[in-house]
């Protein structure tokens, strides 16, 4: 869970691999689930009172399709930068507080994993959603909601519907006897 730098030399970089649970509020109250660990690996060096961490951190989530609503997996590899300080003494901007010789990193990175989860996930890029008025999955299968709409253009409403099958009659044995 925690860093713990008593034995490290200021000024050497030290290498580290953390994994601790996300708390769901990175979620931002969006649908989704936590379905890994979060993995961070990555190198620390302290500086006086400061240690600065430079990794990588690796999740997974499972989101719910913004068009569809299927289940939908995303693997995430982010970099992760963040500046420490020892909590007794003053601090400096953007840093974040750690106790004794223990750095909690999981503080700094769940914002970060906050910030770049997407805004809106789909299944795939060319998903077709739900049927607005039977709700059937548009990607699994075809509905007759829009096959009606397209029907009633085609013949009902369109006044030359007629005369296209008249021409069709016509056309035929035209075509017909100028061939013949
Ligand atoms: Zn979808
Ligand atoms: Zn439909």
């Amino acid at each position: 869970m925690a860093i713990n730098i008593a034995k490290s030399c200021e000024g050497s970089f030290y290498p580290f691999s953390e994994t601790f649970t996300l708390n769901d509020s990175v979620l931002d109250g969006r649908l989704g689930k936590i379905t890994s660990p979060c993995v961070v690996d990555g190198t620390y060096v302290v500086e006086g009172n400061n240690v600065h961490i430079e990794s990588r951190v690796k999740f997974s989530i499972e989101f719910i399709c913004d068009r569809c609503l299927a289940k939908t997996d995303r693997d995430f590899d982010i970099r992760y930068i963040g500046s420490y300080y020892l909590d007794s003494t003053e601090k400096s901007e953007g840093y974040i507080p750690y106790f004794n010789d223990l750095v909690d990193i999981s503080i700094g990175v769940e914002p970060e994993v906050l910030l770049r989860l997407p805004s809106r996930v789909l299944c795939k890029p060319e998903c077709k959603g739900i049927c607005q008025k039977c709700g059937i999955d548009l990607n699994e299968d075809t509905c007759d909601c829009e096959v009606a709409t397209e029907a009633s253009i085609g013949t009902n409403n369109n006044p030359f519907a007629v005369l296209k099958d008249i021409n069709n009659s016509t056309g035929g044995a035209g075509n017909g006897s100028t061939e013949g």
